[in-house]
């Protein structure tokens, strides 16, 4: 199949002005200039007009099963008290009702240009009734033993069993220890180690919140009030910040991405950029929670890789990675639009060492395309994609057209 376009966005080469793309299979064969790709090669030409090609976004962090929470937690100015309010409102609910959440999000996320996914995932125990799925999903297992380390070792195992017992045809699977607060050392330490053992990605909230920066680093706060009442081992606080917990405890790296990592130091930025961390920042939901991001800037100019996700309805009122980098244009109008859709696509790939299959269109990466109208007289395309209207008229996964409005 051949997939015309009036631009193509390679994001490895400039655009393809009248470009095209071969497909065969799940995979990408070709891509140039119209007249080049039709001289080379036959077959059926899907001509979509006045529109621009690119990569499928990658939304970087996401919690599928949240979907079914949506307007459920408020924001009251106390993140302890959203997350505690966020675990009542999941037990509220048996486990069964969010089997429905995960394909309403991952539909949300198609309709708005998503392709991929990380997503943490709370009840593995659904999968076996959502697989397999048309988008490619990096399920990565929520992990959490509430600082007992003595549990670490069974969190670990379960993980890994369930792992090897299950096969993703799209996507791959990944873990989450969930957070320095709600996760031991041990835990950190013996998940870093099968993430690394066996190449797949670990990805970890942190830093998010200045509660968990006085709870972990100063030992104080009403996180860590909270905590020492439920009877949490405190004794990894007051002694190092959140960052610097993950780098004793072997976490951070090239397999990593850091979620969040709003409270930082100047120390927490030289670790994360020597140990070639990613770092995934959702947008939207920094706004929901009314924080502000001094580092961000500085994390980008030091050439650390961010990425973006939408994180869940708890914190968000849409999984749609267009709305991500429209906020992102709003907070930080220098960056181009160009940089903004390196972030969802080129960016996110590496961080899921998936260089080569992902977030570009070149010969070898899997066929994940997207497409939006070219907007205004000699309008730029990458600007065509950032903001887009809500939705994308065109998407394909692997090769299978999963929407064509484009006709
Ligand atoms: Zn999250």
């Amino acid at each position: 199949m051949i997939i015309r376009a009036r631009y193509v966005l390679p994001m490895d080469q400039p655009p393809i002005e009248d470009g095209a793309v071969v497909v065969e299979g799940d995979s990408i064969v070709a891509v140039g200039k119209t007249s080049e790709i039709r001289a080379a090669h036959t077959g059926e030409v899907r001509d979509l007009g006045e529109r621009v090609l690119a990569p499928g976004l990658i939304n970087a962090h996401c919690h599928l099963d949240y979907t079914r929470l949506r307007g459920e937690v408020g924001w009251h100015g106390s993140f302890t008290a959203w997350i505690l309010q966020l675990v009542a409102a999941k037990q509220l609910h048996p486990e069964k009702e969010f089997i429905g959440a995960i394909p309403r999000g991952l539909d949300m996320l198609a309709r708005s240009g998503t392709t991929t996914v990380v997503n943490i995932e709370s009840f593995p125990g659904l999968l076996d009734q959502v697989l397999p799925t048309k988008l490619r999903v990096w399920w990565c297992l929520e992990l959490i033993d509430l600082n007992r380390a003595d549990e670490a070792k069974s969190v670990v195992t379960g993980a890994q069993e369930f792992i090897a017992a299950h096969a993703i045809t799209r996507g791959g699977f990944g873990v989450s220890p969930h957070a320095p607060y709600t996760v031991s050392g041990e835990l950190y330490r013996l998940s870093a180690q099968y993430a690394q053992t066996r190449n797949i990605p670990l990805t970890t909230h942190v830093a998010e919140s200045e509660e968990e920066d006085d709870m972990i680093r100063r030992g104080t706060g009403q996180m860590y009030d909270y905590f020492l009442r439920a009877g949490r081992d405190m004794s990894d606080c007051k002694r190092a910040g959140p960052v610097q917990l993950l780098s004793e405890y072997g976490v951070l790296g090239p397999g990593c991405l850091a979620v969040h990592a709003n409270s930082l130091t100047p120390l927490d930025i030289a670790l994360l950029k020597q140990t070639g961390t990613h770092v995934v920042h959702c947008p939207k939901t920094h706004q929901f929670f009314h924080r502000s991001m001094p580092f961000l800037q500085t994390m980008m100019e030091q050439g650390i890789n961010v990425c973006l996700g939408t994180d869940s309805l708890a914190s968000n009122d849409s999984l749609n990675m267009l709305d991500e980098m429209q906020q992102m244009a709003q907070v930080y109008p220098r960056l181009s639009a160009q940089e903004l859709l390196e972030m969802t696509t080129v960016n996110a790939a590496k961080a899921l060492n998936q260089a080569g299959k992902l977030g570009r269109i070149a010969r070898g990466a899997w066929a994940d395309l997207i497409a939006a109208p070219l907007e205004g007289m000699g309008g730029d395309p990458y600007e065509s994609i950032v903001f887009a209207n809500k939705t994308v008229s065109f998407s394909m996964v692997g090769g299978e057209v999963l929407f064509d409005e484009a006709k």
